[in-house]
């Protein structure tokens, strides 16, 4: 066993059904930490980039259209969770893909349902193994919006424009 990272994506049909709680709370009972969460809407070009080995997929285009939330709400929760066997612990409470195969007491298996069309709701998205842990976790967060980091990270010198909160007080 080893200190491991791993990729939570709470779907946008978790969020449009107010499963976030539920959700959080199932995961706690695993013993990992949280140590980055931010709210995304999701782009189609991010969707496909994190989804990339279902591209030939018959499902896919309809997939994309569902984590871009074009069916329920147009954003997920993103959340990185931290500690001994992170991957294989959270994968046990998500449960199996299809949500019709899950076990039931499974986040999967108690909230996920199979649309008309046949793409699995499942609500929930978790890394399947170190490899897509590490891809994912790079992908949709930068090392300075987690709290501990696992991976190498460095620094580089860059001119940027950011946004602060405009100072009002100076108005009249
Ligand atoms: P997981 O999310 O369990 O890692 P995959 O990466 O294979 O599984 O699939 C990504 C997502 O695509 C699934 O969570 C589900 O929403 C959807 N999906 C996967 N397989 C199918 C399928 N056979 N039919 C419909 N939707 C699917």
């Amino acid at each position: 066993m080893s200190v491991q990272q791993t990729l939570v994506l709470i779907k946008p049909d978790g969020l449009a059904k107010s499963l976030t709680g539920n959700i959080l709370t199932e995961l706690s009972g695993t013993g990992l930490i949280v140590v980055g969460a931010k709210i995304v809407q999701v782009t189609r070009e991010l969707a496909e980039e994190h989804y990339q080995h279902l591209r030939e997929e018959k499902f896919f285009d309809e997939l994309i259209r569902y984590i871009m939330g074009e069916f329920h709400v147009k954003r997920i929760l993103a959340l990185v969770y931290h500690g001994e066997n992170a991957i294989a612990s959270v994968r046990e409470v998500v449960g199996a893909t299809n949500p019709e195969q899950a076990h039931p007491s499974s986040i999967r298996g108690k909230f996920g349902r199979i649309t008309t069309k046949g793409v699995f709701e499942n609500v929930v998205h978790a890394s399947e193994n170190q490899k897509e842990a590490e891809r994912e976790i790079k992908l949709w967060f930068r090392p300075h919006e987690l709290i501990q980091a696992i991976y190498a990270v460095e620094s580089k010198k860059v001119t940027k424009t950011e946004s602060f909160w405009k100072d009002e007080s100076k108005k009249k």
